[in-house]
């Protein structure tokens, strides 16, 4: 896959498309050398039976767990990419978390608490619909813990996330870009469209205004817990159709990266026989 996505510890990043840390080929528009969705098609099936396979090894061996963590804007498409990206695969060998407002039970533990209750198991692969990052974006965007408590979780998340890589998780973590435009036009067309009416909230329309804030706390998060154990993605997130190639490559090229074999017979198969 194209590397300018993968953000590197260091990397200056600046989502608004200005500035030093500005790169083209991270922009929320950018669809690299495709120009409409047709042209996807193919690529992406192609990515889906690799994956489907890769999972069967990831779930025969059962020697990782692949931690695959999505944030962004809402309607950025959290749900539309575990649709479509994880449409190829074994649903027995997947587990979705959604992180929503904490509950009283949670909110009296340490931030990571839900989290790590919430990574896979060994041979599964778990996607966090949003994460332990929004204890470092809405919590810091809202003020709901003081500065001197959220400053210290960007440290704890990658010393959290480096446990997890030293124990058998792979750690793969999306960021959705899209434009505030482009959520303008999400959000409208879930108004005006009845049966999106269930995915609006007026929550929504409010986090709107503060959109350079969590611009801000976003590049604070991509910038300060991208690692080498734990990268980040920019994803051009515009474009459904780029955003899910993208993704669905990524994976299946980290998959593959595992060298994964499946284990040995644990009977000699030479003498079995069916009647
Ligand atoms: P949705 O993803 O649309 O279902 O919304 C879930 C909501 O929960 C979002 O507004 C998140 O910002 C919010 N949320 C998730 N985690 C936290 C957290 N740790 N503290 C406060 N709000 C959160
Ligand atoms: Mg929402």
């Amino acid at each position: 896959m194209e590397r300018p996505f993968i953000v590197k510890p260091g990397d200056n990043v600046s989502l608004n498309g200005v500035g030093e840390g500005c790169n083209l080929k991270r922009t929320p528009e950018y669809t690299g050398a495709y120009q409409k969705k047709g042209e996807t098609k193919k690529p992406l099936k192609k990515l889906h039976k690799q994956m489907l396979k890769l999972q069967e090894l990831l779930y025969a061996e059962s020697q990782h767990a692949l931690l695959i963590i999505l944030q962004g804007m809402d309607t950025c498409g959290k749900d539309g990419t575990i649709r479509k990206v994880m449409a190829g695969i074994n649903v027995q060998g997947c587990d979705v978390v959604n992180f929503k407002v904490p509950s009283a039970d949670e909110i009296s533990r340490d931030f990571l608490w839900r989290a790590h209750k919430a990574v896979p198991q060994k041979g599964k692969i778990g996607i966090f619909n949003r994460s332990h990052y929004e204890d470092v974006l809405v919590v810091r965007v809202h003020d709901l813990v003081p500065k001197s408590i959220w400053k210290q979780r960007y440290q704890q998340i990658n010393d959290f996330e480096k446990m997890l890589v030293e124990n058998g998780t792979v750690v793969l973590k999306f960021f959705l870009h899209i434009s505030k435009d482009e959520q303008k036009e999400r959000l409208e067309s879930r108004i005006n469209d009845p049966s999106k009416h269930w995915k609006i909230t007026e929550a929504d329309i409010r986090e709107r205004a503060y959109w350079d804030d969590y611009m801000q706390a976003y590049e604070a998060a991509l910038q300060k817990c991208s690692t080498d154990w734990a990268p980040w993605h920019i994803i051009p997130a515009n474009k459904k159709w780029y955003r899910n190639l993208v993704i669905t490559e990524r994976i299946v090229e980290t998959l593959e990266g595992l060298d994964m074999k499946f284990p040995k017979p644990t009977s000699d198969v030479s003498i079995l026989s069916v009647d």
